[in-house]
């Protein structure tokens, strides 16, 4: 069972439904989409949109929206500099992930677009950003890649960082124009509302067992049962623990912390900054916003954990790295500034590839978004409805000219292995969180 703190400030602004429903007794239906954050909703809404006729369900362990997808940072991303703890080498490979996320950010807007959708979008860009002068070869490699696809740079040295963003903590910067920062909490509430009326929603209401036999799939329920002709899971970092795709995804886990919203003094001392996004250079060190309502958000931390639920007050302890981490950067707001902490689990692969696969006659998956799944998320949970529908586009032929996720050793080997990598880029980032 998953059980998420109630304490993630995005989801807190939003404001309480009234329409939740749980599966109380056993149904059949044409499609069951498994999973409810950005990948499951998208998936409902195409699917919604493609047979208005069938019968539709939605299901999700806990509130849907409230996993990742309404307690992540924000960043919809056009590039980045680091997947997880893998950097980008390879030209070739890296255009096809820029590729993915452009038709990511595209497939959003036109959502929001359509919707009319207001989750505080800002096309900001934003910095890769560092403490350490010896991070500019990065930055500097880093630049001439993106200058090869034609996305536009510029690099920042520390005195303008420190008009920029209102802390000299950061000695350089390399920004990119693309990219928007958004309320993420906002993004989720709209799919949900957006959820045409043959698609049915029941939430906390966790998949428990499922087996598929001939031409139906039978999903077992804590209190009943849902049998289906066509099923896509959707359940990210929880894929796992459905043994879909084992050998090639792991969930990590991450937490975050945002300050209330600065006050008019504290935030006149810290030279008045539109709003902004920074991702570190190192992949593990901090990611840190400020907010358009004056908050700064911070994460800082990433580990294999149980994926399930995280107890207060181990979460409490990830909480004052992250207090540690606003204090280097504005040692002059006051110590009690953090407001909420919490905890959110994504999927991770060893190469950073997606996941977008049948894994047998209608059975289908999207996921694995390896941190940087806003608008990926959301473009996949179409495309993966389309799939199922038996129809092509193009953006199904860029999702699917990546490479798939590559094989991962059998445990212990595995968490043996990614707890060392972590703690070497946790050592090797020590100044950056
Ligand atoms: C702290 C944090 C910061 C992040 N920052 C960013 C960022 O800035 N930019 C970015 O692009 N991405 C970011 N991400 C990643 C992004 O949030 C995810 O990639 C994205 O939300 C994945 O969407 P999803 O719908 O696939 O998964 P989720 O939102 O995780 O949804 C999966 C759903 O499946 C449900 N589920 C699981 N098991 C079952 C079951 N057995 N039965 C029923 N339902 C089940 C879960 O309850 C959950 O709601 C961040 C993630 C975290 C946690």
């Amino acid at each position: 069972m998953i059980i998420n703190d109630k304490t993630c400030s995005w989801i807190n602004d939003l404001s309480l439904r009234n329409n939740i429903k749980t599966l109380k007794k056993s149904m059949s239906c044409d499609w069951l989409i498994v999973g409810a954050g950005y990948t499951g909703l998208s998936a409902a809404r195409k699917l919604g949109q493609l047979h208005p006729n069938k019968k539709i369900i939605l299901v999700d362990a806990q509130l849907a929206g409230e996993g990742a997808s309404g307690r992540n940072s924000g960043y919809l991303v056009d590039t980045t500099l680091n997947d997880g703890f893998t950097s980008n080498k390879e030209l070739k490979n890296y255009k096809k992930k820029t590729d993915i996320y452009k038709l990511g950010i595209q497939t959003v807007k036109r959502f929001i677009k359509e919707y009319q959708v207001d989750c505080d979008w800002n096309d900001s860009g934003k910095y890769f950003a560092s403490s350490k002068s010896n991070d500019e070869i990065h930055l500097i490699n880093f630049g001439n890649t993106l200058t090869k696809l034609g996305f536009q740079y510029n690099l920042f040295s520390q005195a303008d960082l420190k008009k920029r963003l209102g802390t000299n903590f950061y000695n350089l910067a390399l920004y990119t124009n693309g990219g928007v920062l958004l309320h993420p909490g906002k993004l989720a509430r709209a799919m949900i509302d957006a959820l045409s009326s043959n698609v049915e929603l029941f939430e906390n209401s966790s998949l428990l067992e499922w087996e598929k036999n001939v031409d139906t799939i039978f999903c077992k329920f804590k209190n009943a049962n849902i049998n289906t002709n066509k099923i896509i899971f959707c359940t990210n970092a929880f894929l796992k623990s459905l043994a879909i795709k084992t050998n090639y995804n792991f969930p990590i886990t991450l937490t975050a912390s945002m300050t209330r919203a600065l006050t008019e003094s504290e935030f006149k001392s810290i030279g008045q900054p539109n709003e902004w996004g920074v991702l570190p250079v190192k992949p593990m060190g901090a990611t840190v916003r400020m907010t358009k309502n004056r908050r700064i958000l911070i994460r800082n931390t990433a580990e294999i954990f149980n994926p399930f639920k995280m107890s207060e007050f181990d979460l409490k302890k990830r909480s004052i790295k992250q207090h540690i981490g606003i204090k280097k950067r504005f040692p002059q707001l006051p110590s009690d500034i953090i407001e909420s902490s919490w905890s959110g689990v994504v999927s991770r692969s060893r190469n950073s590839s997606q996941i977008f696969d049948i894994i047998d006659n209608n059975v289908y998956v999207a996921g694995c978004y390896n941190g940087s799944g806003i608008g990926v998320a959301t473009l996949f949970g179409e495309q993966i409805a389309i799939k199922a529908s038996n129809e092509s586009t193009p953006e199904m032929e860029t999702i699917e000219a990546r490479k798939k996720p590559t094989w991962l050793v059998p445990q212990p080997f595995l968490n043996l292995g990614i707890r060392t990598r972590l703690m070497y880029e946790r050592f090797i980032a020590k100044s950056e969180i």
